[in-house]
C-alpha cells in the first residue's frame, strides 16, 4: 500500500470527534475539490504491506481502540485496504473509513462505519457521488457535505431531503469548508462559510442534520499536517 502517514490526534470530522483516534492516511486522490486541506497526499508517501500497516498503527495506538484510515482517498487502493480494515476489526478495533463518495463502497467491510463525502457544486468535484452508494450505506455510516456558500447548502439540504439521508445513517454532518490558505488563527473566521450563517439556515429549514466543524483545526494551527 501507498502510505502518506499513519499517527495519533483527535478525531475532528464526524460524530467520532473530540475521540483519540489512529490516522491510517493513504496517498493518492482522484478528484481535486477546491478547498483540499490534504493536497501533500497527493504524491509520494512509502510503499507499505498490510502487515506492516497493521503493525504500525497497532504501535500508535496504545490504548485508543478507534482507527480511521483516510486519505487522499483510500479506495482507490480497495485490493489492499479492504484485508487491512478487515485485519482492525478482527483486533477489535472501531474502525471508521473517510471517503469520497466517488468509489464504490460496496466491499468496504459491513462493520466498517463509513464517512461518505457527497461533493457540493462549489467543491471543484461536483457531480462526482457515485450514486449506487447509496445503497452501502448502512445505519451505522455518516454522510458528510463540506458547504463554501448557500449554492452548497441548498444543494445539500435539497439532497438530504429526497434521498430521506437522516433515516437511513446514524449522522448527516453539514461542515463549513475551511480556507486552503488558512493558517495561525484557530478560529471561525477561518472558514468559507460563517458557521453561525450555517446554523441559522439548518434550523430555519429545520434540518435533521449535525452542524460539523473541524475541530482539530480549533485545536491546532488549521495548517499543521499530522494532527
Ligand atoms: S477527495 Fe479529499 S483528498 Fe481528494 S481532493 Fe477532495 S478533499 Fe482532497
Amino acid at each position: 500500500m501507498q502510505i502518506t502517514e499513519i499517527y495519533k490526534s483527535l478525531q475532528g470530522e464526524s460524530s467520532y470527534s473530540g475521540l483519540p483516534c489512529v490516522f491510517v492516511r493513504l496517498t493518492g486522490c482522484n478528484l481535486r475539490c477546491s478547498w483540499c486541506d490534504s493536497e501533500y497526499t497527493f504524491f509520494g508517501g512509502r510503499r507499505m504491506s498490510v502487515d506492516e500497516v497493521l503493525r504500525e498503527a497497532e504501535r500508535a495506538s496504545g490504548n485508543c481502540r478507534l482507527v480511521e484510515i483516510t486519505g487522499g482517498e483510500p479506495m482507490l487502493q480497495e485490493r489492499e485496504v479492504v484485508p487491512l480494515m478487515e485485519l482492525l476489526l478482527e483486533r477489535g478495533y472501531t474502525v471508521l473509513l473517510e471517503t469520497s463518495g466517488e468509489r464504490p463502497l460496496a466491499q468496504v467491510p459491513r462493520d466498517v462505519v463509513k464517512i461518505v463525502d457527497v461533493k457540493c457544486p462549489h467543491s471543484g468535484a461536483a457531480g462526482t457521488f457515485r450514486m449506487e452508494n447509496l445503497d452501502a450505506l448502512a445505519e451505522r455510516d455518516e454522510v458528510k457535505f463540506v458547504l463554501s456558500d448557500r449554492a452548497d447548502y441548498e444543494f445539500a439540504r435539497d439532497f438530504v431531503r429526497e434521498q430521506g439521508l437522516s433515516l437511513k445513517v446514524a449522522a448527516v454532518i453539514f461542515s463549513p469548508a475551511f480556507r486552503k490558505e488558512a493558517t495561525g488563527a484557530r478560529d471561525a473566521s477561518q472558514c468559507l462559510l460563517d458557521p453561525r450563517q450555517l446554523a441559522e439556515w439548518v434550523l430555519e429549514d429545520e434540518l435533521p442534520v449535525r452542524l460539523g466543524l473541524q475541530l482539530h483545526k480549533f485545536v491546532w494551527d488549521p495548517a499543521e499536517k499530522g494532527v
